[in-house]
């Protein structure tokens, strides 16, 4: 078996498993990978295919990219044989990710013997790892574009009309495209995005992001609140407040969050962090039900939590990623904490928020791990019954610390047992959790019909679980109450609260 076929065995998430469980990390499943629309705009005349792939960043970041190209003539289609340019917004995080893509370009590029005008380009975090390989190498494409370069496409995108091929893979040290308004793609017209951090100076050992996104930095918070605001005068009723680490936001006039220490005295007090941020948005916009992913336990501050338990319109759902149980296998990680400070936050979060859901991302069978570890990550979440998780093999990713200094040592068929044990202990623990809210009567926000069933709504409460309820006179964005009267592992089953 190849590397990669090993990988693609290996990687299994609980959504391939078909557990439809909710996750912040991760865009929805539906969207996937699916071609992105939205409204035309008067006047522009070229067509533009849009696929994203990987975390919600890069769906947020593939709005960008569609508004920055909507102002140079560019509406999206959904027909790839019509399209004057693909484009693919890639994720490097797992092999299996990667593969993905090489598939996906295969294809464009048999349509493109039909249409022989197409020009193709990869954005995102592969563009980044890999550079000028894509256009000396491969062959499939004429345009690559890094995560901080997108500004530049008008430029790139003239270049690649012109017969040439175009790449720009710069990292930057401000980008944030705070000025830039995204166009919502597939929206379902409720819930919304909102980038607050670009990159990643964590320097977790497995991880690629801080290679392909860059060092960390955080966007103006005028900026995000008039996005916020903007969103709201749309009829949004929700926003998810994005970053890979968004804890450790910190706005201090902009640059490097590792620059901090080096700003003026007046720019260090009056900074802005985390928990100040969650105020000002949950201040400004008290009717916006506001989310924000991803937590990390080393930056997440107890404000942060005091925040959320004052404000009712913060929804009470953290996704606290902890990849393994074992202290000793965190520190191989370089995940900046112990098993036992973890517990500590978690302690803190149920005594400052009672109801608040957590989920996790878990990586089994990294470098070293021991059966003893695998015991302590088992036991951990018999601790934290979490309500939702993501649970991933560990896949090797070139340019890495593990990958440059540590031996993939894990066997494929352990790997494998280690993984599917970690899934069946998250199922007990989801229909746990979820059996708690049964009985009880709770906000839904609807977002859409029941996936079963068109004479049902869908929607979430704020633990971000799913309900289900049959259809009545309500709509989609309304607020409504529901009573929660059975469940399954990934599905609340209710009737709608008249009263
Ligand atoms: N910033 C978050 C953090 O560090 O906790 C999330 C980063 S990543 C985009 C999402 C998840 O992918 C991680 O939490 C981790 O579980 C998983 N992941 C990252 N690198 C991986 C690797 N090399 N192999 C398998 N899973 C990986």
């Amino acid at each position: 078996m190849s590397k990669w076929q090993k990988n693609k065995f290996l990687i299994v998430s609980l959504q391939s498993q078909k557990q439809k469980m909710a996750s912040e990390s991760i865009i929805e499943e539906k969207k996937q990978g699916q071609a992105l629309y939205t409204n035309d705009k008067v006047g522009n005349t070229k067509k533009l295919f849009i696929e994203s792939y990987g975390c919600q960043m890069n769906l947020n970041d593939s709005e960008i990219v569609a508004s920055i190209l909507s102002d140079v003539g560019f509406n999206t289609t959904t027909i790839l044989e019509e399209a004057d340019l693909v484009l693919v917004n890639t994720c490097s995080i797992r092999e299996k990710a990667e593969q993905t893509i090489r598939k996906r370009l295969q294809k464009y590029n048999r349509v493109r013997r039909i249409n022989p005008e197409m020009k193709i380009g990869v954005l995102g975090c592969m563009a980044e790892r890999l550079k000028t390989k894509f256009l000396e190498e491969e062959k499939m494409v004429d345009l690559v574009v890094g995560p901080d370069a997108y500004r530049d496409l008008p430029n790139l995108v003239k270049e690649v009309e012109s017969g040439k091929d175009a790449i720009n893979v710069i990292l930057s040290k401000e980008e944030t495209y705070g000025d830039v308004s995204p166009i919502r793609l597939n929206t379902n017209g409720v819930s919304a995005f909102i980038s607050i951090t670009r990159g990643c100076d964590n320097m977790c050992t497995f991880c690629v992001v801080p290679f392909t996104r860059g060092r960390e930095r955080s966007r103006d918070p005028q900026s995000i609140l008039k996005e916020a605001q903007d969103l709201w005068e749309k009829d949004y009723k929700e926003i998810t407040l994005l970053g890979q680490n968004v804890d450790s936001y910190l706005w201090y006039g902009g640059g490097l969050k590792k620059d901090f220490k080096k700003a003026s005295e007046i720019a260090q007090v009056t900074a802005v962090d985390f928990s100040k941020l969650l105020e000002m948005v949950a201040e400004a916009l008290p009717k916006m039900r506001i989310r924000f992913a991803t937590s990390n336990p080393q930056d997440m501050s107890i404000d942060v939590l005091h925040t959320m338990a004052k404000f009712e319109n913060i929804c009470k759902y953290i996704h606290l990623p902890v990849q393994t149980g074992s202290s000793r296998m965190l520190k191989r990680m370089n995940r900046q904490h112990t098993r036992e400070e973890y517990m500590d936050l978690i302690d803190n979060i149920r005594k400052i928020i009672p109801n608040c859901a957590i989920s996790q991302d878990m990586i089994t069978g990294f470098c070293g791990e021991t059966e003893e570890d695998h015991k302590d990550t088992l036991s951990l979440m018999e601790y934290v019954k979490y309500d939702f998780g993501f649970m991933f093999a560990y896949s090797e990713r070139p340019g890495t610390l593990a990958a440059n200094k540590m031996e993939d040592d894990v066997p494929l068929e352990t790997k494998k047992r280690r993984l599917s044990e970690i899934i069946n202990l998250q199922q007990k623990h989801g229909l746990y959790r979820m059996q708690k809210f049964v009985g009880k009567t709770m906000e839904v926000l609807i977002e859409g019909n029941s996936k079963k069933s068109d004479m049902q709504w869908m929607g979430r409460n704020s633990q971000n679980a799913v309900a289900v309820f049959p259809k009545g006179n309500e709509k989609i964005g309304d607020l409504v109450l529901v009573n929660i009267e059975d469940c399954t592992s990934a599905t609340l089953i209710g009737t709608r609260n008249k009263l």
